[in-house]
């Protein structure tokens, strides 16, 4: 019986545990056995009672739950070569060759490092004596199938990010509740949402809430923002508008490069002549990673969790790692190194001020 390992690493993200459902009752479907791994490649590297066989019952109600049962972790050890060895030893005693990580590009890298070293990670063991080579024969390849779970939608070449809807609803609730209060005193308040280096929850919430005013890093401000900014909010106010929202990523930049923050923000529309607005900060924080998935999430998940366990019994050793996306309302598989590359050129764009290009990276679709 073939077994097939599941397990969840790097940030939490609601939906995590739908995927780990879907994939533990689709391999059972399959006629295959499904484990887990807690504590992400912590669980990997360490073995023992942190990879443990499932059965259909052992995921009941897990798809309404938040963040991830089984765990995760960040883990330097699966940095080091050695203990990539420990997790091979550990997925042989196991007689486990199949493996499905739900996690951002850090851990998505990490997986396709994994099954590029494997052959001579084999080597190794058989050399160290760990296991002799009749032994080893039906693990010479590791099939390694990604799954992107992130509440950032930070990943070139998917639509969607499992979780990044619930985040954004979160958020969009948030908001919705500081516009009354906002409003009742006609306040303004600056609020921070997460997005260290993409925006997308910013943009979104910025759209979905009607805000005044968005920073993002991919957008950077010209030098004039602030009188940009100020003279939409003068405008809003004389229309009438009794409270202001202005939405910051954590990453926003200005055309140089310098952080923009809530804190530069607030002083601006609280001091700037002829609007000396009575301003808050709200940093959302984790709240935007917590409770249940929205039905988006769950759906995405669940039919990306099956999909993962068929193309894991379906991968060979030549074809390259796949990760499932979502493009245009269907679900696929592409090349999941091409995928990382093509986010961390977002980044590079990011960084070397190039933002048209970065921009346009996020909403092009990659052929493969
Ligand atoms: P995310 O998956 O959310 O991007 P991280 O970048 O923190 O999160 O990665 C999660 C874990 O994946 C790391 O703690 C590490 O164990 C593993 N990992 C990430 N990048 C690599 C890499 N290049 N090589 C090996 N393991 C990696």
């Amino acid at each position: 019986k073939k077994k097939i390992a599941i397990m969840t690493s790097g940030g939490d993200s609601p939906g995590m545990n739908g995927v780990v459902r879907a994939c533990v009752r689709m391999a059972i479907h399959m006629g295959c056995d499904p484990y887990v791994i807690y504590e992400g490649y912590e669980g990997l590297v360490r073995g023992g009672d942190l990879i443990r066989k499932m059965e259909w019952h052992d995921v009941r109600g897990w798809l309404s739950e938040g963040g991830t049962l089984i765990g995760t972790a960040r883990c330097m050890a699966f940095f080091e070569r050695a203990g990539r060895l420990a997790a091979a030893k550990n997925l042989i005693s196991q007689g486990i060759d199949a493996l499905i990580i739900c996690g951002g590009d850090g851990s998505l890298t990490g997986a396709d490092r994994f099954r590029a070293e494997w052959p001579s990670l084999i080597q190794e063991l058989e050399a160290n004596g760990e296991y002799t080579a009749q032994q080893l024969a039906p693990y010479r390849h590791l099939n390694i199938v990604g799954l992107v779970g992130s509440i950032d939608n930070d990943l070139s070449g998917t639509d969607a990010t499992i979780g990044c809807y619930s985040a954004l609803s979160r958020i969009c609730y948030a908001v919705d509740l500081i516009e009354a209060t906002a409003s009742s005193h006609s306040r303004a308040f600056v609020i921070e949402v997460m997005g260290r280096h993409c925006g997308w929850l910013a943009l979104m919430a910025g759209v979905a809430t009607g805000a005044d005013f968005t920073f993002i890093p991919e957008k950077p401000r010209e030098d004039n923002w602030r009188e940009e900014m100020c003279s939409i909010v003068e405008h809003h106010r004389k229309q009438g508008k009794r409270k202001t929202i202005v939405i910051i990523a954590e990453g926003a930049l200005d055309r140089h490069g310098n952080k923009i923050t809530p804190e530069m923000v607030k002083d601006l529309l609280a001091d700037k002549k002829g609007l000396g607005l009575d301003t808050r900060i709200t940093t959302l924080g984790h709240v935007q990673r917590g409770g249940t998935a929205v039905a988006y999430d769950r759906m995405l998940a669940t039919l990306q969790g099956v999909e993962a366990v068929k193309a894991v019994l379906e991968a060979t050793p030549e074809t390259p790692t796949c990760v499932i996306a979502i493009n245009e309302n269907k679900i696929v598989r592409k090349p999941l190194m091409q995928a990382v590359q093509d986010t961390k050129k977002v980044a590079k764009a990011i960084e070397s001020q190039d933002f048209d290009l970065a921009m346009g990276l996020r909403d092009t679709e990659f052929s493969e």
